[in-house]
C-alpha cells in the first residue's frame, strides 16, 4: 500500500476524516453535558458501567433525562429532542399519554399490589385475544424476555422435544440474544442457529431434525439487529416446515405487534401457533405476553393440575389497568395503520437523501420501526452488515443528537404517534444537512 512521508498509508488518511468528525463530535457531547457526565460519574460507583439497562449506553457516557413529555425528551443539561426511539417501541403513545396517566391515577385511589385478581386482566386479555388471530388465550408476564422463555418452555412441554430452532441475529430478550454479544448469557437451551431469510436452511434444519424440534422461535422482522423484514418465502418456509414437523411456531411480536391491529401476523396472512408480545401494550409500564390455542395454554390451567407460572407482577394492578386504556387507543380510527404509513413515509424519504448522497447509508425497517445502515444496501441479512464502519454510526447518532433528534446509536428508530409530518420533515431535513456536511468524509 502505498505511504506517504509522513508513513500514513492512502487508507490512513482517508479514515483521518471521519476519525477527525467523530473526535469533534464527541468532544461537543461532553462540553454539552456537564452535568450528565457528573451523573454519569456517580452512577459507575453503583451501577456497572453506570448502567442497568445495555442498550441505553452511549459512548463516552449517557445523558441523563430530567423530564419528559408527548414526542419531547428534555436532558438535565437544559437540551430538548425530538425523540424518535420511543423506549425502543415501548413508548408508542409518546410520553404522559393522557389515557394511560388517567388509568393509573384511578388504581392510585383504588389500591394496587393485590395479591388477588380483578376484572382489570379480564378486560386486557379479552383485548389481547381480539387483536391477534393466534391467541385465544394468553399469560401476561412482566417482560418480553420472560415471554419468549415461558413459550419455549410450553412448547417444550407440549411437543416433548427439546430442540429450539432460532435465527442468526434474533433477539428475544435480554436471555435470548443471538446476536455478537448474546452468547455467555444466553438461557442454555439446545438450540439450532439458522440464518434469517434462508428458506432452504429452515427446510434442511425441519427435514434432519423435525422430530426433536420443540419450536421455531422466530421475528417476522429481524428487530434488534437492523429491522430486517422477513421475506414471504421464509415465513412460508417456516410455517409449512413446522406444520409438517409438528413443532409449535412462536412468532416474537414483541416489536412489530405494533405494525397493524392484528401485528405482523395480520398483514402477513400468516399465523403463528403461539406469539409473544411486549413493550407498548401496557403503555410504557412493565410487561409481557404470550399466548396460543386454548389447546396448547390449557397446560396452565390449575383446575387441570397444570403447570406453574408464577410471578408476583404478572397481573399488576397497573399494567393491566394500562394495557385495557392503551386498547382503546389503538384499535380507534386507524391509529396503528396511520402510524405505519407515516413510517413507511418516512422510510422512503430517507432512502431518496441517502440515495443521493454519496455517503454509505442505507435505512431498512417496516412501518414505524426503522435503522439506518451505515453500508449502501440492500441489506437483507445481518451478514448484508458485515462491512459497516461503527464509526459512522456514532457519527450519525451524535450530530443528529446535535441537531436535537434522539434515536439509537445503533440507528434505529420506532417513530411514536406523536411524532407529526412536521417533525418527519425537519428530521429528513437534517439527515440531509448531515449527508451534505460530511460528503466529503472518508
Ligand atoms: N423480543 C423482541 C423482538 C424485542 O425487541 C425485545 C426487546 N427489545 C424483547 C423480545 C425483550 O423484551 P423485554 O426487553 O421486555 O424483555
Amino acid at each position: 500500500m502505498p505511504t506517504d512521508p509522513a508513513g500514513l498509508s492512502t487508507v490512513d488518511k482517508m479514515n483521518l476524516g471521519l476519525d477527525d468528525a467523530l473526535a469533534a463530535a464527541r468532544d461537543r457531547y461532553v462540553a454539552a453535558h456537564p452535568r450528565s457526565a457528573a451523573l454519569a460519574d456517580r452512577a459507575r460507583r453503583v451501577l456497572p458501567g453506570g448502567n442497568t439497562r445495555s442498550v441505553l449506553h452511549i459512548d463516552p457516557f449517557a445523558f441523563r433525562v430530567a423530564g419528559a413529555d408527548g414526542a419531547y425528551l428534555c436532558d438535565v443539561d437544559g437540551h430538548r429532542y425530538l425523540d424518535l426511539l420511543g423506549d425502543y417501541s415501548a413508548g408508542l403513545l409518546g410520553h404522559r399519554p393522557t389515557t394511560v396517566a388517567a388509568a393509573v391515577r384511578a388504581r392510585l385511589d383504588e389500591g394496587w399490589a393485590l395479591g388477588a385478581m380483578a376484572e382489570a386482566e379480564i378486560v386486557f386479555a379479552e383485548a389481547v385475544a381480539a387483536r391477534f388471530p393466534s391467541i385465544e388465550q394468553v399469560r401476561f408476564t412482566n417482560s418480553g424476555t420472560e415471554a419468549n422463555l415461558m413459550a419455549i418452555m410450553t412448547a417444550r412441554h407440549a411437543t416433548g422435544c427439546d430442540r429450539v430452532v432460532v435465527f442468526d441475529g434474533g433477539y428475544h430478550g435480554g436471555l435470548l440474544s443471538f446476536g455478537p454479544s448474546g452468547a455467555r448469557v444466553r438461557a442454555p437451551f439446545e438450540y439450532a442457529v439458522l440464518p434469517y431469510n434462508d428458506a432452504a436452511a429452515v427446510e434442511r434444519e425441519l427435514a434432519d431434525h423435525g422430530d426433536r424440534i420443540a419450536c421455531v422461535l422466530v421475528e417476522p422482522m429481524l428487530g434488534a439487529s437492523g429491522c430486517i423484514p422477513a421475506t414471504p418465502v421464509f415465513l412460508a418456509a417456516v410455517r409449512g416446515g413446522t406444520r409438517e414437523a409438528g413443532a409449535v411456531l412462536v412468532f416474537d411480536e414483541v416489536m412489530t405487534s405494533r405494525l397493524s391491529v392484528g401485528g405482523a401476523q395480520g398483514l402477513l396472512g400468516v399465523t403463528p401457533d403461539m406469539t409473544t408480545l411486549g413493550k407498548y401494550l401496557a403503555g410504557g409500564l412493565t410487561f409481557g405476553a404470550f399466548g396460543g390455542p386454548r389447546d396448547l395454554m390449557a397446560a396452565f390451567d390449575p383446575d387441570a393440575g397444570g403447570l406453574s407460572h408464577g410471578g408476583t407482577f404478572n397481573n399488576n394492578a397497573f399494567t393491566m389497568a394500562a394495557g385495557a386504556a392503551v386498547h382503546e387507543i389503538v384499535t380507534a380510527d386507524g391509529l396503528l395503520d396511520a402510524l405505519t404509513a407515516r413510517g413507511d413515509g418516512l422510510r422512503a424519504r430517507l432512502t431518496e437523501v441517502f440515495d443521493a448522497s454519496p455517503l454509505p447509508f442505507s435505512v431498512t425497517g417496516w412501518g414505524s420501526l426503522c435503522a439506518v445502515h451505515p453500508v449502501g444496501g440492500p441489506v437483507a441479512a445481518p451478514a448484508d452488515l458485515a462491512g459497516a464502519d461503527d464509526r459512522w454510526r456514532q457519527l450519525f447518532f451524535h450530530d443528529l443528537l446535535d441537531a436535537g433528534f434522539y434515536l439509537a446509536p445503533r440507528g434505529y428508530l420506532a417513530v411514536s404517534a406523536t411524532v407529526t409530518d412536521d417533525d418527519v420533515d425537519r428530521f429528513v431535513d437534517a439527515v440531509a444537512a448531515f449527508c451534505d456536511r460530511h460528503r466529503a468524509t472518508r
